[in-house]
């Protein structure tokens, strides 16, 4: 069996960062086919805590400190997908209920988030 887990070579690591099918469904998934023929769901709410913008990233440091956890009221809506669209071909941008959009994922963050993940240099 461990020949099967040789060095990747740099085509198969392009591979599994590398998009073939992308499907949305607003409510609950983002499901990720990879070249490399992995496929990955990722539940919209961890991909909601996860994005990447400054201001999402500022907030979770912010309650990383505070021992104090608030859930809004609200919240579970705001982890509802509207739209999801290319960015050139590097990563993907995800607007949520409630018109943020300014998170940009990119192939290899996305396919980091991914319980499953063999992990991709
Ligand atoms: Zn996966
Ligand atoms: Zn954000």
């Amino acid at each position: 069996m461990t020949s099967a887990f040789q060095q990747p070579d740099a085509q198969s690591a392009l591979d599994a960062i590398r998009p073939v099918s992308v499907d949305l469904d607003r409510r609950r998934t983002l499901r990720i086919g990879w070249a490399d023929g992995h496929l990955c769901e990722l539940s919209l709410s961890l991909l909601r805590r996860a994005c990447p913008c400054a201001t999402c990233r500022q907030e979770r440091e912010a309650r990383e400190k505070n021992p104090l956890h608030v859930m809004r009221a609200g919240e579970p809506d705001s982890a509802m997908a509207e739209e999801a669209s290319l960015v050139g071909n590097y990563a993907l941008r995800l607007r949520w209920a409630g018109g943020h959009d300014t998170g940009i994922y990119e192939w290899s963050y996305l396919r980091s988030l991914c319980v499953c993940s063999a992990r991709v240099s």
